[in-house]
């Protein structure tokens, strides 16, 4: 290794460590801190992050870079990819001024407050002058960079590298009617029984059963574990400390089952990252959705599939005899893909909760384009609303109000869930042509051979290629709707008899 390489290496090394360091205090805040410890982590959080940035965007990385950029050109080799990487986060980091991303801070911390109270109170107005500046300030970001064919593409690149908004425009535009027209023929179906599903259930044995299946998967516990947070969440440190969170609720104790595999998914990708990428800048997964591929896929397509529970039913059933009284497999199956147009995103189910996502980003392509006006957000949101999914929110707090991601800035976020369930099926039908009798391995409750596909043509790489790329790699094709719509097609006509 040449002697800049190393050099290299070992400042982002050390990059890494305090970004490591400071998603400790992350997971610790949400997981054990008392309410009073807020200010303080706050200003930890935020001297961390400013050292890191120093670091990283010393003018020393920068001449590496250079030198390297050209002395590892081939971007298939491990450093030539590292180097291309870390280039492109480099550039990014040195176009947005530090002043700014306090100001961001600062700002989105008080609209955050704002937030919380125009939801509590469900009043958009309370709410409406902080988006304005979110807005403001995510456009004066925008103009940090070269003009791009759409200015929504610089915050789109924030988590899709390399991913357009014609591209997402394109992939959603054909998905779109399909998915509609599934849902007005399901709407028209006899709905499936549900009720058993909001019994009560036993806290304890809901979390214990989550961990034998998660194990089963292959989370490893002695790289990680799951505690209680007030929202399910994956964070790992290294590739040997990758935690998730969980949560029990009341209204819908089975929920822990599914997010615990979701959160799984999302860190049996962490796990199974080249050990030899730690603390560089290939050491995570490459982009938001193939991460969130991972994660549906085995909440939704392993989870929620029926030979599933073909194998855990049973002992489910034992352990929740009462509840359960009289279910067959095949009807909790139903239950649990129960198809109902609902305000709530994160309550939505498989087949509507795409078009909460293509609401949203129509919505914010609108607002970085300047083409829509915040004021006129509630009436615009409720009107999609009703085009797409035939309801009507009561209130803002059901509606406008309901997701968090606005109030810190956070604009670009929301078409990578949609993209995740998108991959995850492109992904399964090719899983499925080379590993012929998977069916009959998860009515077994066998995973490895799964988990270990995935682990080859994932996992393993990190963030070697980008998104686009490494679906095109696996599946011969860039992010494409076909088989999704496939997959929603087959499964929701079995359920409701279409
Ligand atoms: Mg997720």
């Amino acid at each position: 290794m040449s002697e800049k390489l190393s050099r290299l290496k070992e400042i982002l090394g050390e990059v890494s460590d305090l970004n490591h360091a400071a998603s400790v205090l992350g997971w610790d805040q949400q997981v054990n801190m008392p309410p009073m410890g807020a200010e303080a982590r706050g200003q930890q959080l935020a001297t961390l992050g400013k050292i890191a940035q120093e670091k990283f965007t010393d003018d020393e990385v920068g001449r590496l870079l250079e030198d390297l950029q050209k002395e590892y050109s081939d971007v298939e080799t491990d450093d030539g990819a590292m180097i291309r990487v870390t280039a492109r986060n480099y550039d990014k980091a040195k176009r947005v001024p530090a002043s700014f991303v306090a100001e961001q801070a600062v700002v989105g911390a008080k609209a955050f407050e704002a937030w919380v109270e125009a939801k509590s109170k469900s009043d958009f107005s309370i709410f409406l002058p902080h988006l304005e500046k979110n807005v403001e300030l995510v456009k004066k970001y925008i103009s940090f960079f070269p003009p791009a064919d759409h200015p929504y593409d610089i915050l789109l690149d924030d988590y899709e590298p390399g991913m357009k908004t014609s591209d997402v425009k394109e992939i959603f535009g054909n998905l779109r009617p399909k998915q509609v027209e599934l849902l007005k023929k399901i709407a028209n179906a006899k709905q499936v029984k549900d009720k058993f599903l909001s019994k009560k259930y036993n806290e304890e044995k809901v979390w214990a059963f989550s961990e034998k299946i998660i194990s089963k998967f292959g989370y490893d516990f002695n790289r990680g574990r799951q505690d209680k947070a007030p929202h399910p969440f994956e964070t790992s440190f290294s590739v040997n400390d990758v935690r998730i969170t969980n949560r029990y609720e009341v209204n819908s104790p089975l929920a822990t089952l599914f997010s615990a595999m979701h959160e799984c998914g999302h860190a049996l990708y962490e796990m199974g990252v080249n050990p030899a990428y730690e603390r560089t800048s290939l050491a995570h997964g490459t982009s938001l959705a193939i991460h969130e591929s991972q994660s549906r896929m085995w909440e939704n397509l392993v989870g929620r599939s029926l030979p599933f529970w073909e194998h855990f039913y049973p002992e489910l059933k034992k352990t929740f005899a009462s509840q359960l009284d009289g279910v067959s497999v095949k009807n909790f199956y139903k239950a649990i893909n129960k198809v109902e147009p609902s305000f709530i995103r994160v309550n939505a189910d498989e087949a509507t909760y795409n078009m909460h996502i293509m609401l949203r980003l129509e919505i914010e392509i609108g607002m970085a384009d300047g083409s829509i006006r915040i004021k006129d957000l509630p009436e615009i949101w409720n009107t999609k609303m009703k085009e797409y999914l035939g309801i009507t929110p009561a209130n803002d707090a059901q509606g406008v109000l309901q997701d968090v991601h606005w109030s810190s800035g956070l604009i670009g976020y929301f078409s990578t869930y949609a993209l995740g369930n998108i991959v995850s099926a492109q992904l399964w039908e090719k899983i499925n042509k080379d590993i012929y009798n998977l069916d009959e391995q998860i009515r077994k409750g066998k995973f490895e051979q799964l988990r270990e596909w995935l682990r080859e043509k994932i996992h393993v790489y990190g963030h070697k290629y980008d998104p686009q790329d490494i679906v095109q790699k696996i599946t011969g094709s860039k992010i494409d709707s076909t088989a999704y719509v496939r997959y929603l097609t087959k499964k929701y006509s079995e359920i409701y008899d279409l």
